[in-house]
């Protein structure tokens, strides 16, 4: 079931004619018959072939805000590797929208494929220091950056608003089997928050830290909530070293689990988040006859800076 909404912009509604169901994916695997646990992925990486999963289910009702209220340009900021300046840079091009994407860091000597895409789609590209960086975290409101002009809408680090919460809901009302938990990687803690809001309580939602000593998450995820959820938490034993840093082991895994399974994890953060799961499984610590739903949130095109 796709869930399409109403009071939707015209032009969002017509590019979400391009893109696919997500559907659920049962994994067959013998450690998972052999703990009494299913586990099925629910594929928002197939959503679409160019705009990252929970990219667009973040980015979909602040973009609608945006158009709604006249805005003809979208500023917001990423790394080098961003899934999600390129989902934006990419949507902003096909709503005729100007985007504008704040760098962190130096300009590569040599091009990032994912800066290479985003100029290709016109996205205006600025590169700042770390410093200047972290400083741009406080801004949420979407005129709150300073100088920012009437025409143009700030999106915060990753798309983290509100009004990303709703999109992601969607996700979690398409599921339409039973299950007991939910479960995302983690990068703002944005996707999950939204997963959390629209689960019902009896379910439990856990989430996956991407970055290392990443506890300031539960606060942000707290902040995020419109209400007080108890059902959730969020596991940081799995970040192997910090943000898109990687083993030989995770990278053993993902290789293993798409012979197995055909499905291509990345290692910054479904891989994490399947390698957990798998771990947490081999050890006990979820009840035989449990159903898990972990979400693939897509990001595939971030893989091309590991082979870089
Ligand atoms: C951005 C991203 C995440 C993290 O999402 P948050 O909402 O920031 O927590 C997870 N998976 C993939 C593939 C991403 O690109």
């Amino acid at each position: 079931m796709i869930v399409t909404s109403n009071n939707l912009h015209p032009h969002l509604r017509e590019i979400e004619k391009s893109f696919s169901p997500s559907p659920l994916s049962p994994i067959n695997d013998p450690l998972l018959h052999a703990h009494g646990i299913e586990l099925w992925l629910k594929r928002d990486d197939l959503l679409h072939p160019i705009i990252s999963g929970n990219k667009w289910r973040k980015l979909k009702y602040s973009l609608n805000d945006a158009l709604n209220l006249g805005k003809d340009t979208i500023i917001s900021m990423g790394g080098a590797h961003s899934n999600h300046l390129h989902a934006l840079a990419y949507t902003g091009k096909l709503l005729n929208l100007k985007t504008h994407g704040i760098i962190r860091g130096e300009q590569p000597a040599h091009i990032t494929a994912t800066l290479k895409d985003l100029q290709d789609w016109d996205m205006r590209l600025t590169y700042i220091s770390r410093t200047e960086y972290r400083h741009l975290r406080q801004y949420h409101g979407h005129q709150d950056l300073p100088n920012i002009k009437p025409n143009e809408y700030w999106l915060p680090e990753g798309g983290a608003t509100p009004l990303a919460l709703k999109g992601v809901a969607e996700l979690v009302t398409e599921i339409d089997i039973p299950y007991d938990i939910l479960c995302a990687p983690c990068g703002t803690g944005t996707t999950l928050a939204g997963m959390i809001n629209a689960a019902p309580a009896e379910k439990s939602v856990i989430g996956f830290a991407a970055l290392k000593n990443a506890h300031f998450l539960n606060d942000d995820v707290t902040n995020l909530l419109p209400s007080t959820h108890f059902n959730w938490k969020i596991n940081h034993n799995y970040h192997f070293g910090g943000f898109a840093k990687t083993t030989p082991e995770l990278m053993r895994f993902i290789k293993k689990f798409a012979d197995s399974t055909g499905i291509i994890l990345e290692p910054v953060y479904t891989g994490k988040m399947l390698f957990a799961l798998y771990d947490l499984i081999t050890n006990n610590t979820f009840k035989p006859g449990l159903r898990i739903i972990a979400i693939h949130t897509g990001g595939l095109q971030g893989l091309r800076g590991f082979n870089e």
